[in-house]
């Protein structure tokens, strides 16, 4: 038989007016849905009574994204995964803007440099 998730899903709402239509994991534009758990889990989490939170949750694309492989069912696990995803990212973009700074640096030394000539 197949249930109907909408009513095993509960909606959160956000504690404030202002994040209303922003994602609850990273507070950028949500644009999607987020389950927790995943409704191709729900299920198994049904079965096995697993700790699920059972709500759907705002979400933007970038975190729908890094959560379409997650299976975790409770709100502040998936919370943990974005933020591991997020903190991967920024690192990874932090490098990149430490490299740019260094060729500007070049840049603005080689500048210099012809000034002087
Ligand atoms: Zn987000």
């Amino acid at each position: 038989m197949k249930r109907d998730h909408e009513e095993i899903y509960s909606q959160i709402h956000p504690f404030h007016l202002e994040d209303v239509g922003n994602c609850y994991y990273c507070g950028c534009e949500a644009e999607e849905v987020d389950y927790a758990p995943p409704v191709k889990y729900l299920q198994f989490f049904i079965e096995t009574g697993e700790s699920a939170s059972y709500c759907m949750i705002p979400c933007c694309i970038e975190c729908h994204q890094f959560l379409s492989v997650s299976r975790e069912g409770l709100i502040e696990n998936r919370k943990k995964v974005v933020d591991q995803k997020i903190r991967k990212k920024y690192k990874k973009a932090l490098s990149i803007y430490e490299r740019w700074s260094d060729d500007e640096i070049r840049g603005l030394s080689d500048d210099l440099s012809n000034l002087n000539q």
